[in-house]
């Protein structure tokens, strides 16, 4: 057995004792494991600040000093350091026994943190807390690593000092054993430093130049392998796949797009062509439609519909919510007027009378098109000859839901399915998340839609917001109140949101106001009654919780009130916000928050004042939770591990991997050839698989 498998409890140093911590809290298992935990950061022993010279404006900084004094205030643990040339507090609010039995008078130590000057004094708040560094620069370069760490590690023993003793005896066993992983042409071809090489500068950096191209290349390799591995299956599936031969384009597609009142934009009209190319290559198409709200995907979906049908085929449309579902149907109906397609709706609550006909009329083929919910993947419910399947609002639908449309179409062959979504993912974790998927994006709004104008309101101001409501009313507009769901509890949500809808009553009283009210515990009849009467403009308010969130579209409705909005993650604003600024108007959302807003969702808050570009938020929103925790794949997190990449800030070399491993798959798609075996074996130990789809739809 190799050196670099033996089990980490026989490494010098860690026992049974530290192997068992080593695992629980890092994962560790052997020598191997350890050397792929790389130091976040590292001290630079050249640079530390004298006091004297720190200022609260300043970044990250190191101070080296002896502790004065280490006092416990009624809430966190006090430190006053000094240097010789200044004193500074250090301030602990996380007390543990660590903390208070080390920071000790008289102890020296190396602290790293951000300053801050708090009534005239400064301090640093948690402050990473290291060994100083005496005597200056050592022989071994000057830059020390410092390694992820828990409080328990730390407890048993392994404090940072440990962890590199540790690493550097793992280094000496194992670095004759390590194995380049990328063939010589790659590496010269992206001016790659070897894995060894790597791996050794990235624990014990030589200097920082060596350290920034260990980086580079250790970073590249797992953003490469990452999307080679994903680029590979996907080139196998289209291989496999046979696709319904979807040719010419026909009189149902030129009547609709000839009688369209506006001209199609740049971006939607390179979609459609996209999605052409797509439907009559011989494969299946799998694609996913990536467009802002309001960009115009319905007109895609119906024009691709189209050129299904005018080839013999059948096509749904499947919506997440019954409201949605009969949006998109009353849409479709009057693009299809100057066509002679037949369109049905069918839905949960559709009568038994009207699902035989509509069973019937999709069996015998005289429904050419069919909208609807959920109900459409019931077993009963038979094409005669499904070619496309567009499914909107993907997130709300897993795989298996996308895998039973599959089976639908006819002779066993798989019909062609886009996949539309709202909800814009950065470009890198689509890349990643959807890799059996191809992206086309809408990145174009029709002409003359204005930014919606945004602002945030404490809720002690309400009572401008009720000003605001009443002047953009008395000009014929109409307005949403949305609520957050917060109790736990829907009884509660419920009250909640009956007592936001008594203020506004109260303050918008019949018979001069009309206020309609929706929420998820309405039965579908109350609900789309109150529906129809916003849409209609027979009242002025919408007071709703989230329901409205998707698709529903009213020109007339020009403000977006949302309560508590410090509670909204970034994409469910962006989505509400999306509701108003349909029609020609000035538009506007005010984002009431009340004094519990933290510092983080002020800044959420302030990004949708500055921004209308979804994408823009859905980047800033990946930066500040990390792709992990996006809406939509919180669930589960990222269905893989990277040990070094960051798919939110590693944009850049993330589409230069991918560029490039088309390239090699390109030249050698199996990846059979013998300058490429070394690919093929890093692959087959399954590092880079993601296999299970379902969990982040
Ligand atoms: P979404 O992408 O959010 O589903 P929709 O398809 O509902 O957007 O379109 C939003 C609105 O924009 C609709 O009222 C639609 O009629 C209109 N629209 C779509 N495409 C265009 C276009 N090219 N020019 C002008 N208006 C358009
Ligand atoms: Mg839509």
């Amino acid at each position: 057995m190799s050196t670099l498998n033996s089990e980490i409890q026989y490494l010098g140093g860690v026992g049974p004792k530290r192997a068992a911590l080593l695992r629980s809290e890092l994962g560790i298992e052997t020598f191997g494991d350890l050397l792929h935990i790389y130091p976040f950061r590292y001290i630079d022993r050249t640079s530390i600040t004298p006091i004297r010279e720190v200022r609260g404006e300043l970044a990250y900084v190191q101070v080296q000093g002896t502790i004065v004094s280490s006092t416990l205030v009624s809430k966190h643990l006090s430190v006053i350091v000094d240097d010789g040339t200044g004193q500074m507090e250090m301030v602990f609010f996380k007390i543990t026994k660590w903390n208070v039995e080390r920071l000790k008078p008289g102890s020296a130590f190396l602290f790293f943190g951000k300053p801050s000057e708090f009534n005239g004094r400064l301090n640093m708040v948690h402050p990473e807390v290291d060994s100083p560094v005496v005597g200056g620069a050592d022989s071994k370069g000057t830059l020390t690593g410092v390694y992820p760490s828990t409080e328990k590690l730390k407890n048993g023993g392994i404090t940072g000092k440990v962890m590199c003793k540790l690493q550097s005896a793992a280094l000496a066993m194992c670095l004759p054993e390590i194995k380049e992983t990328l063939p010589d042409y790659i590496l010269k071809e992206n001016a790659l430093v070897p894995l060894a090489y790597a791996i050794r500068n990235i624990h014990f950096p030589a200097d920082s130049y060596a350290l920034q191209k260990s980086v580079r290349r250790l970073k590249f390799e797992e953003l490469f392998f990452l999307q080679l591995s994903l680029l590979k299956q996907k080139y196998i599936q289209s291989r496999n796949s046979v696709g319904l031969p979807v040719n010419k384009v026909g009189t149902a597609f030129n009547d609709c797009f000839n009688a369209l009142p506006y001209e199609l934009t740049g971006a939607q009209k390179r979609v459609i062509k996209e999605i052409r190319e797509d439907m009559r290559s011989g494969h299946q198409m799998n694609r996913l439609l990536q467009g802002d709200v309001g960009s115009g995907k319905t007109m895609v979906a119906v024009l691709s519909a189209l050129l299904a049908v005018d080839n013999g085929f059948q096509s749904c449309i499947m919506a997440p919510t019954e409201v949605l579902a009969q949006q998109h149907y009353a849409n479709i109906c009057k693009y299809l007027s100057p066509t002679s397609v037949r369109c049905a709706l069918l839905t949960g609550s559709s009568t038994a009378k009207e699902r035989r006909e509509i069973h019937a009329g999709l069996e015998d083929g005289s429904i050419g098109m069919i909208v609807g919910t959920h109900a459409l993947l019931e077993d009963n419910v038979l094409f005669r000859s499904l070619g496309l399947a567009i499914i909107d609002e993907q997130h709300r639908f897993g795989v298996d839901q996308r895998a039973k449309l599959w089976s639908k179409g006819p002779g066993g062959i798989p019909p062609h399915v886009l996949v539309m979504t709202a909800t814009p993912i950065p470009r890198t974790l689509a890349m990643t998340l959807y890799g059996d998927l191809d992206v086309s994006v809408i990145d174009e709004m029709p002409p003359g839609r204005k930014p919606v104008k945004t602002a945030m309101i404490s809720d002690a101001k309400k009572g401008s917001v009720y000003n605001f409501m009443r002047k953009q009313i008395a000009l014929g507009r109409q307005v949403f109140v949305v609520y957050p769901l917060i109790f736990e509890s829907e009884k509660m949500d419920l009250n909640n949101l009956e007592m936001g809808y008594e203020e506004i009553v109260k303050r918008f009283p019949d018979p001069d106001y009309k206020v309609a009210i929706v929420h998820g515990q309405q039965t579908a009849e109350v609900k789309n009654f109150n529906m129809a009467a916003f849409a209609a403009g027979r009242a002025q308010i919408l007071v709703s919780t989230t329901v409205i969130e998707v698709g529903v579209d009213v020109p007339n409705a020009s403000v977006m009130v949302i309560e508590s909005a410090q509670r909204f993650g970034l994409s469910q604003l962006h989505q509400l916000r999306g509701r108003v600024g349909r029609g020609a108007d000035e538009s506007y959302c005010i984002l009431v928050h009340d004094y519990k807003t933290s510092a983080e969702a002020r800044k959420r808050l302030e990004l949708m004042c500055n921004t209308n570009d979804g994408f823009e938020i859905a980047e800033e929103d990946m930066k500040m939770r990390g792709p992990g925790d996006l809406e939509g794949t919180q669930q589960s997190g990222l269905p893989i591990k990277l040990s070094i990449a960051s798919l939110a800030k590693d944009g850049l070399m993330l589409n230069e991997a991918r560029v490039y491993a088309d390239k090699v798959l390109d030249a050698d798609p199996k990846l059979e050839l013998p300058v490429n075996k070394l690919l093929a074996d890093e692959l087959r130990k399954g590092k880079y698989d993601i296999k299970d789809y379902s969990k982040i739809s």
